[in-house]
């Protein structure tokens, strides 16, 4: 048995959905494939939740429109017949949408977001399940929210390892099918509440299962040959790792690398399961493989976060920063779910970098306010190089002026943004 996660551009258009269909019938194995949002759709949804939350009906609609269209315009490239029954199951999916429209926002933002947002994964393994059995593959489709439970904590549920292990083990068995197609990123309460479990989480969810199931080996395709040692956005010459230990693929994960979700890492590790990461364009290449060996080269790698925020903190009371004001710092940190990216103290001040996130970031100031002043500073970015020396930090940081920085013995972070032009 296997795994396989295909992310949101694996199945992005007609002709991607073949290719994967391609991709599995080389393998004579059982697979569970893992399946995300089409494309950008996960986004789209996204923003459909904050059009219907703030009530802008008429943007509401055309936004929906696209997202429907956007499906329908695949399925026509995959059934021609419009008749195959794959539009019924479609059409009741988008109509559900549609009542929850009709009525009216809760007070619960990340509640709504989770019901909106996972029609996402409901749409694309509808459809994914459906051709693989036109293809000739049989698929069976399988509910993940049957299977795997989680807190209510929506938007980032926390798994129940308690009450899954039994619903995947009796719920994931192939009858006569080669496939199991299934949603990534989704999860349910016990009271079968839709949850989900944190952006890109479709890695996460393939790692449960192959945990849960006792399946050694999973398989994430992407548009990438492999793990490289940057984004391929940011850098022309990058460099395949060809593998990494589970420790430089947290390390990775943590520093904000984009290739693994950074919660894949614990089951696997826990039970020895061998991650690969594969090319969808290309799969019969190598790729990577994540398991307990690392590569014996020190490659550096590059991680780039843009549009980052340095919130700069003084006590009020001109008192060194210590144990209790840093309590109290991170304390507002952790309530307010804003992650840190990166932390540094002096004597008088606390200098924290974190994403440019519009909501989160006035609740912070404004409960830091009572005990200290502060102030932003926007548009900046932040790199951080693993297996660093002084000609890879050179080279990320010529003509740049740097607010922060740190180094360990393997790590560089730098915080920073364009020198300004001298004329
Ligand atoms: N579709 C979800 C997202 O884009 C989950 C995933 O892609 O892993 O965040
Ligand atoms: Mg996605």
């Amino acid at each position: 048995m296997l795994v396989f996660k295909f992310g949101g551009a694996s199945v992005s258009n007609a002709d991607a959905v073949k290719n994967l269909a391609k991709i599995l019938a080389k393998y004579d194995d059982n697979i569970i494939v893992v399946v995300s949002a089409m494309g950008k759709t996960t986004n789209a949804l996204e923003q459909l939740t904050d059009l219907y939350v703030s009530r802008k009906q008429d943007e509401l609609e055309k936004s929906f429109e696209n997202i429907r269209a956007y499906h329908y315009y695949i399925m026509q490239g995959l059934f021609p017949d419009d008749s195959h029954p794959v539009y019924e199951q479609v059409k009741k999916i988008f109509k559900n949408m549609q009542e929850r429209f009709e009525g009216s926002p809760t007070m619960n933002y990340d509640f709504d977001y989770d019901q909106i947002v996972s029609n996402g994964e409901m749409l694309s393994t509808t459809i994914v399940a459906a051709y693989l059995n036109e293809a000739g593959i049989a698929a069976g489709w399988k509910d993940i929210r049957e299977s795997l439970i989680s807190d209510d904590t929506y938007r980032e549920g926390r798994i129940d390892w308690n009450l899954s292990p039994v619903l995947v083990k009796n719920n994931f068995v192939f009858n006569k099918v080669k496939v199991l197609v299934t949603q990534g990123f989704l999860a349910a309460t016990v009271n079968n509440i839709t949850t989900t479990l944190g952006r890109e989480g479709s890695d996460y969810t393939a790692a449960i299962l192959a945990y849960l199931l006792d399946i050694p080996k999973v398989v994430i395709w992407k548009d990438v040959p492999g793990v490289l040692n940057a984004d391929p956005k940011w850098f022309d010459n990058t460099i395949l790792l060809p593998k990494l230990s589970y420790f430089d693929a947290i390390e990775l994960a943590y520093y904000g690398a984009s290739v693994i979700h950074p919660k894949t890492i614990q089951p696997l590790k826990k039970k020895n399961i061998s991650l690969y990461v594969k090319s969808f364009v290309h799969p019969d290449e190598p790729g990577s493989v994540i398991g307990n060996d690392s590569y014996d080269k020190l490659v550096p790698s590059f991680i780039f976060k843009m549009n980052q925020v340095l919130i700069k903190i003084f006590p009020r009371d001109f008192s060194f920063i210590a144990e209790d004001n840093l309590e109290t710092i991170i304390g507002i940190f952790a309530r307010t779910h804003l992650k840190i990216n990166l932390m540094q103290n002096s004597a008088v001040s606390f200098m924290v970098c974190v994403n440019n996130d519009r909501m989160k970031i006035p609740q912070v100031i404004k409960a830091l306010e009572d005990h200290f002043t502060t102030e932003t500073e926007n548009g900046l970015e932040l790199v951080t190089i693993r297996y660093y020396d002084e000609k890879t930090i050179k080279r990320v940081t010529v003509a740049k002026e740097i607010l922060l920085e740190q180094h360990n013995l393997t790590t560089a972070q730098m915080v920073m943004r364009d020198k300004p032009q001298s004329s």
